[in-house]
């Protein structure tokens, strides 16, 4: 069952405030962020397996959804707007292959 992000944060939020963390300090935020990317790149370095790496990975989004709540920030419209403003950037070359780019 395929959920919104807005729909993945109100289940974190759920989860956080009924076990006791929902985050007050965007430093200690932060710092876990950091901590989960530093866990991400570890996995990848050590070629852990693809469940280890994706629920590092949930990690990362895990903080990035708690510093989102706490700024009072909407992910999924700020994902839809900062796309849009991608698509308007010039390119420098014309690109004709998408394959090239994989
Ligand atoms: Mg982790």
């Amino acid at each position: 069952m395929a959920k919104t992000i807005k729909e993945l944060q109100e289940l974190m939020v759920e989860q956080l405030k009924r076990r006791g963390f929902y985050p007050k300090d965007d430093k200690e935020v932060l710092l876990r962020l950091g901590e989960e990317v530093g866990e991400v790149m570890e996995a990848v370095r050590e070629n852990q397996s693809k469940t280890d790496l994706s629920h590092e990975m949930v990690d990362v989004f895990w903080n990035l959804l708690r510093l989102a709540e706490l700024k009072d920030i909407d992910l999924e419209k700020a994902f839809i707007e900062k796309w849009e403003k991608n698509e308007k950037r010039p390119l420098d070359k014309e690109v004709t292959d998408i394959s090239e780019n994989s």
